[in-house]
Formats: C-alpha cells, structure tokens, sequence
C-alpha cells in the first residue's frame, strides 16, 4: 500500500517523498486514518516503528483544514508531549520535515534551555508546541502561554513520561486543555497506569497494537555473553574493535558509570562520549551529534538520556548494564532495527544481574540466545538470591563467591585490539529530517 491511499494532502505526499519513504509503516498504515477522521487513538507503537509521522503527518494536515495564514499572533492549536528533551528536539525536526511546504510553525518547550527565550518565542505565537511536562508546567505558572485553543493533544512515549515521575503535571496540564478537542496516546507498551490515564484523557478512542505488546523488533538478533563484571569493559573493547564497529550505542544504568565507561574505552583507544541527565544542552546535543557523523563510535547513555534518540541505521546496542526496569529492554532494543533495518543487540549479563535477565525473559516471553564461548571463564546465570521488589540487590557492587566473577584472562588469551586506523564510518549517517 501506498501514501496515497491515506488520505493525505499532496503538500504532505511530497514531503514523505522527499524524505525518501515509499510505503507507509504498519503503524501509519493504522493511525493515519483514524486521525484524519478526528477520532481519538491510543496507538501501542515502540519507537522505531515510523509513529512519529503516523502522529505529525495527519496533525499537520487536521490543523490545515482551517488554518488561518493572516491571524498574528498564532494560536497554538496543537500540543505534543514528550519525556526527553531529545524526543522533543526530534518531534519538532519531524513537524519541520514533514510540514515544511506548509505555513504552520512550531517551538519546542524543553528544561535545560532558556526560559526567557521560550517566552519570546511564545510571544510570537506558533501553531504547535512540542514541550516536555515540566517546562510547560513553568511557562503555564508565568502565564507565558495559552493552552486555551488547543484541538489536538498527543502525549507521547506515555509510558515513558509516567516512568519519570510527569503524572502529576500531565495532569495538571490537562486541566488547561479545552475538553472539546482530539487526543491520541503513543505508548510502546501498555501497563496498567497508562490505561488508566488513557481512560481519563480519551474519548472512545480507536486503539492501534502495532508491536506486539511487549515484543521487540523483529529484526533485531539478540544475544547475551555471561560475563563476569569486571571483565565487562575489556569484552565490550575486544568486540567493538575485532569487528570493527563503526557505530554503537551503550547502555549503562548510572551517569557516574557512563562517564566511567566512556573515560575507558577512550583508553582502550575506542572513540567514545557518554549522555546523561547531568550533561549540559550543549554538551548532549554535541555527543549526539559526533556520534551521528562518525566522530564517535561508541556513544555511552542512561536509559533516560538515550530515549527517543533516533539515529537511522543504529547497527548496534550493547547493554553494559542490564535495565532496572524490564520494560526498558524493549525501548533499548528499539534503538536499532527501526523501520525495516536490521540490527545487532547484546548484553553483557554478570551473575549479579541474572534476576534482571530472569525478569526480562519472563516479559518477552522466550529466551534471548546466549553465547557459548565469550572468550572468558564461564558464569553461571542462575538466579539463586534475587533482592526483593524495591529493596537494593543484595548482592550487587559486591563479589559474589558463589560466581565465578574474579577478573579472569580470556581464554584464548586475546589482547583488547585497538580499532583499525580507519575507523571511519563508510556511510555517513544522516541526522534525521
Ligand atoms: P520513529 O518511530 O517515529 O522514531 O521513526 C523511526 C524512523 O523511521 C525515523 O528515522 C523515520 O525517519 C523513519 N520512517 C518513518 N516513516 C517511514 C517510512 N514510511 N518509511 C521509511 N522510514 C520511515
């Protein structure tokens, strides 16, 4: 099927076509219509599967039908919500890509930027606002913006936002919403809390299941390497520099341990930088962007940091750490293998961790391949004493004797191999939009 069946303006058609896109993803397949026709949606879509056009592609073209090009200052008719500010920074991207032969402008709203900035821009008045929950909160407080003449509200990664603590200012957020407008919820999965805030914030909505729920790309190969932790570094090394990979993404679960890691690998001669909450606007936005263009191979992140980042063609995750959360396997995983590319995800799993691997392969419902032969002495991944929900794991941080975790030299007695002079990407990886 095509784009043309949807529905959708020619200004619209030929934006997709720029971008290059020829046939709709299953989830735009679904959402567009329903959108267009002004219905509610509560769309289960992980990230990776195209959602975010299935949302702005029939947004944009709703806030067309009777758009007033003359009146000054604009009103803002259209409300995204988002977790991150980097998700913000590409739904914007995407509302620019994919409306830009059309007269409708939109501002993000994100913490970490200036706040008198934002004010100005909201002054100047704009169609969209695409804005994380707490910074709007502010701007709402200041009496900076008017949420009075909103049609269409999507929160997005909803899951996400209720993850990080946004319940209570997305619900005051709501009490600003006229009650007449459409809403629609993306959510890659679908735990009991969203249902309840899908309850309250739309109206008889059509529901749209892309991934299975709880599922991961399907083209994703998964492994997991049993690894003792202090062996974890010099393995991710070796298996970044004996394939010669040119672009991966790491997953480590605190700041203090991306910074860590990154300070390592740049040792082991790996091109690395790290992302986190504690990092400046700047400073993320530049790691980000050395890292689409090459400059950096292996880009180290927390899970809070690296949500909603989309880099096309992400060849490889590596989870260092194992999630907290098994839900987040899922949005680690989205990283790579989006929309039809195939991708490589490991994770390098300590006996430590064997309760988190345990629970993670409890919410796929199978179990993830492992590999044999790592190289090192084998661990046993057998959950023998998981902590209690909410209580710290008992054993972490600390050497558990009834694993073989002592530091232990590969068996094939391997030397880290330093990446090959030319480490540079063959392909350039465009920034999306
Ligand atoms: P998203 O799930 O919205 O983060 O999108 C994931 C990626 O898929 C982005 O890089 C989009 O540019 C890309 N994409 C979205 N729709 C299509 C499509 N119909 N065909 C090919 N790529 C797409």
């Amino acid at each position: 099927m095509s784009f043309d069946s949807l529905g959708l303006s020619d200004a619209l058609l030929k934006a997709v076509s720029d971008q290059g896109y020829t046939t709709p993803t299953p989830i735009q397949l679904k959402a567009i219509p329903p959108i267009l026709a002004g219905k509610d949606v509560l769309a289960g879509a992980q990230t990776g599967t195209g959602k975010t056009a299935g949302f702005s592609l029939p947004l944009l073209q709703r806030l067309m039908e009777n758009v007033d090009i003359k009146l000054k200052p604009r009103k803002i008719r259209a409300l995204v919500l988002v977790p991150t500010r980097e998700l913000a920074a590409q739904v914007y991207e995407s509302m620019a890509t994919y409306g830009k032969y059309l007269p409708l402008q939109t501002q993000v709203i994100i913490g970490g930027a200036s706040i008198n900035t934002q004010t100005r821009l909201l002054r100047h008045g704009c169609d969209i606002v695409v804005a994380t929950p707490g910074r709007l909160m502010d701007h709402i407080g200041q009496k900076n913006i008017s949420l009075s003449n909103i049609e269409i509200l999507v929160l997005d990664e909803a899951d996400r936002m209720l993850d990080m603590g946004f319940l209570p200012e997305i619900r005051r957020i709501m009490a600003y919403l006229p009650k007449n407008r459409q809403s629609l919820l993306f959510s890659a999965t679908m735990p009991g809390a969203i249902k309840t805030l899908a309850a309250t914030i739309l109206k008889l909505p059509v529901e749209v299941e892309i991934a299975k729920q709880n599922a991961t790309a399907d083209l994703v190969s998964e492994c997991v390497y049993g690894i003792a932790k202090d062996n974890k570094r010099e393995l991710l090394s070796y298996l970044i520099g004996s394939n010669n990979w040119q672009q991966v993404l790491v997953f480590v679960r605190t700041k203090h341990g991306a910074d860590r890691l990154e300070k390592q690998l740049v040792k082991d001669g790996i091109r690395a930088a790290s992302l986190h909450g504690d990092k400046t606007q700047g400073a993320r936005t530049k790691a980000l962007d050395y890292f689409k263009t090459g400059k950096v191979t292996a880009l180290v992140a927390t899970d809070i940091a690296a949500r909603g980042l989309d880099i096309e063609e992400l060849p490889h995750v590596v989870n260092y750490d194992l999630p907290q959360v098994a839900e987040d396997y899922i949005h680690r995983i989205g990283r790579t293998g989006r929309a039809g590319a195939s991708g490589s995800a490991l994770s390098l799993v300590c006996p430590e961790e064997a309760y988190l691997l345990e629970a993670i392969e409890k919410l796929l419902k199978r179990q993830i391949p492992r590999v044999s032969d790592t190289g090192y002495e084998p661990v046993s991944l057998k959950v023998i004493d998981a902590p209690k929900k909410n209580a710290p794991a008992k054993n972490s941080g600390k050497k558990d004797f009834r694993h073989n975790d002592k530091k232990t030299t590969p068996r094939s007695g391997r030397s880290v191999p330093k990446p090959a002079n030319n480490n540079k990407p063959k392909k350039r990886i465009p920034a999306r939009g």
